[in-house]
C-alpha cells in the first residue's frame, strides 16, 4: 500500500467521521471475516428504562424501589441510572448507604438501616444465596420481550423484581444487514443475561450471541472467536477495553468511553454503526485502488 492512498483513505474515512488511528487499520479492516459487538451503548442506546416492578409478599413498593435507587445512586452503571431517575420521577427521597460494594458484571451490594440490599442479575443473586426460582416464568417472558430482568434482595430474602429495557439505535438492524450482505459474520457479545440477548440478537438478524459473559469474559469470547476468522470487535465501555485491544481490529464508539477510543484502531466519532460497514468498504476501495 502506498503511503498516499492511504492518506487519502484516511482522509476519506475522516470526513465521515471514522477516525483510523493506526495507519496499518485501514488496511487490515478489509481482511476481517468477523465483526463482534458489545450490546449495551454499541447496539442498544445505552440509556435504559426502567419498565417493570414485581413486589415480593411481605414487602412495600416505595420502601423497597427507595432502597434499590439509593443503593444504585452509588454505582456507575447505565442501569443505575435509569433506576435512579425513575425513583426521582417519583418523588422518592434516598437514604444512606454504607458498606457499598460494586459487584462487576453482576450488581452492587450495601447496607441500608442495618440490613443487606444486594440488587443485580441472577448471577448477583446466586452468588448471594438468595433463591430466584419462584420468578423464574416471569423473568422469562421479560427476557423474550428483549429486557432485562434484575432483582433486589433486602435483609437476605427476595423483595422485589424489576426489568429495565434499553431500545436498540436505529441504525444496528441496517448495519448488521449491510454486513451480512458482504458476507461477515456478525456476533454479540454481552454480560447480559441469554434470554434478553437472544431477543435484542433476533431484532437485529444477529446469529451468534455470547451471553452472561464477565467483565473479563469478553476478551476470552474474541480471542476464541481470532481461533478461526480475523475478527474486529465494536464496543464503547470500559470493559470492552481488554477487548478492543484483542481484536484483530478494534473499533470503538465516540459516544462511549475514553479508555475505549484509547484501546482502538478506529473510532467513530457519532455512535452510528453504519460507520462499521462503512469503514470496511473505505477499506475494500483503497486497498483496491493501489492493487
Ligand atoms: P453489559 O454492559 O454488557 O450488560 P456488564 O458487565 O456491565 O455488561 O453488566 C452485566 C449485567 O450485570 C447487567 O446486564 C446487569 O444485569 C448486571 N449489573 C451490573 N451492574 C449492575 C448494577 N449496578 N445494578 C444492577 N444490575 C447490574
Ligand atoms: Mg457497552
Amino acid at each position: 500500500a502506498t503511503p498516499t492512498s492511504i492518506m487519502v483513505g484516511t482522509g476519506r474515512a475522516a470526513e465521515l467521521g471514522i477516525l483510523f488511528r493506526k495507519g496499518d487499520a485501514l488496511q487490515a479492516l478489509r481482511d476481517v471475516e468477523v465483526v463482534a459487538f458489545d450490546k449495551t451503548g454499541t447496539l442498544t442506546q445505552g440509556q435504559p428504562e426502567l419498565t417493570d416492578f414485581v413486589l415480593m409478599q411481605g414487602f412495600e413498593q416505595t420502601e423497597v424501589l427507595r432502597r434499590i435507587a439509593s443503593l444504585e445512586a452509588r454505582s456507575e452503571h447505565p442501569i443505575a441510572a435509569a433506576i435512579v431517575a425513575s425513583a426521582e420521577r417519583d418523588g422518592i427521597t434516598l437514604v444512606n448507604v454504607t458498606d457499598v460494594a460494586a459487584l462487576p458484571g453482576s450488581g452492587v451490594k450495601g447496607v441500608i438501616d442495618g440490613e443487606a440490599v444486594l440488587v443485580g442479575s441472577d448471577r448477583a443473586m446466586r452468588d448471594g444465596g438468595i433463591d430466584v426460582s419462584a420468578l423464574a416464568t416471569q423473568a422469562a417472558a421479560l427476557g423474550d420481550a428483549g429486557k432485562s430482568p434484575l432483582y433486589a434482595a433486602i435483609g437476605g430474602r427476595l423483595a422485589a423484581m424489576i426489568a429495565v429495557s434499553d431500545p436498540v439505535k436505529d441504525g444496528s438492524a441496517s448495519a448488521v444487514a449491510a454486513l451480512k450482505a458482504d458476507g461477515l459474520k456478525v456476533v454479540m457479545i454481552t454480560g447480559d443475561n441469554s434470554r434478553t440477548a437472544h431477543a435484542v440478537a433476533r431484532a437485529l438478524g444477529i446469529d451468534e450471541v455470547v451471553a452472561d459473559v464477565l467483565p473479563g469474559g469478553k476478551v476470552e469470547a474474541v480471542k476464541a472467536l481470532r481461533q478461526n476468522a480475523r475478527v474486529a470487535f465494536v464496543g464503547d465501555g470500559i470493559n470492552d477495553a481488554p477487548a478492543l485491544s484483542e481484536a484483530d481490529i478494534g473499533i470503538a464508539l465516540g459516544t462511549g468511553t475514553d479508555i475505549a477510543m484509547e484501546s482502538a484502531d478506529v473510532v467513530l466519532m457519532s455512535g452510528d454503526l453504519a460507520g462499521v460497514p462503512r469503514a470496511i468498504a473505505i477499506s475494500k476501495a483503497t486497498i483496491r485502488n493501489i492493487r
